[in-house]
């Protein structure tokens, strides 16, 4: 484990202070854990594939015009990032009801949704991120109406280009959470924001498009089992692992480097 000063400890990720001012160095854990850190596990490997599918996946953002804080991968389970103030809100949009929006609203899970729904949570471990509205944020200053309005059409540009992405390695995106950060470039005092945080198995809700078999956390969240392997078959869809005979190196992997 590195031994640079940590900046921030979340439950699957440590900051750490980065080589050069206004950078970071995101480090994924193994560690698991749902239902408002309630649930804990460590899965072997999870960490190292968590690193290279963000990796992967704020890479193609990136190439196709979503500002990112993602700089570069540095090794196993580390990457270097832009520092940017984190805005408290998790943007979550969805294309098939599922989890909280099925239990909330008393949707079938698996139904397809009449169009691509955003919702907004205020993160906030101790009230359990509770969903807010654009009112909430409004009034609270959480984001501003410019910046509420981008995080709305920037999410649904992720949502359009992942949709593609996923589907064309036979899996369906059902829902995802973003995260975004106001990033001060040089001397200037208005931020730019940027995609922040990760994009993985953890963050997202992948099905199969022709069995179903859930590919992500809800393995974890509802004791299915194979969750490293889950996410090692996605990262061997998205052509992050090659061979086989990789994935098992992958998952086995539980050192710091
Ligand atoms: O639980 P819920 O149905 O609201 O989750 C919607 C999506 O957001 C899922 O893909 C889930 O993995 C993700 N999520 C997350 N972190 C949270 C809450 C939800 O990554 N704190």
């Amino acid at each position: 484990m590195s031994k640079k000063r940590v900046v921030y400890e979340g439950k699957a990720k440590i900051l750490y202070e980065g080589p050069e001012p206004g950078t970071l160095i995101q480090y994924f854990k193994d560690d698991a854990t749902a239902f408002n850190a309630q649930k804990k596990a460590v899965l072997d490997g999870k960490g190292v594939l968590n690193n290279r599918i963000s990796e992967f996946m704020m890479t193609r953002l990136g190439a196709v015009g979503i500002p990112t804080h993602f700089i570069r991968r540095l090794n196993m389970r580390e990457q270097l990032i832009k520092k940017v103030d984190i805005i408290p809100l998790e943007v979550v949009v969805r294309n098939i009801a599922a989890g909280t929006l099925s239990k909330r609203l008393g949707i079938e899970e698996g139904q397809v949704l009449p169009r691509p729904m955003v919702e907004f949570y205020y993160k906030d471990d101790a009230l359990g991120d509770p969903l807010v509205t654009e009112e909430h944020i409004a009034a609270f200053g959480w984001a501003g109406p410019q910046e509420y309005d981008d995080l709305i059409s920037l999410s649904l540009r992720v949502n359009d280009f992942m949709s593609g992405l996923f589907a064309a390695v036979g899996i369906r995106l059902v829902d995802f959470k973003l995260e975004f950060g106001r990033y001060f470039e040089g001397d200037s005092d208005v931020p730019r924001i940027l995609l922040a945080d990760e994009i993985s198995p953890d963050s997202c809700r992948l099905w199969d498009f022709e069995t179903g078999e859930k590919l992500d956390k809800d393995r974890f969240r509802r004791d299915l089992g194979g969750v490293t392997e889950a996410y090692a078959e996605v990262a061997r869809r998205l052509g992050i692992i090659k061979e086989s005979g990789e994935t098992d190196n992958v998952v086995s992997f539980t050192g710091g480097k």
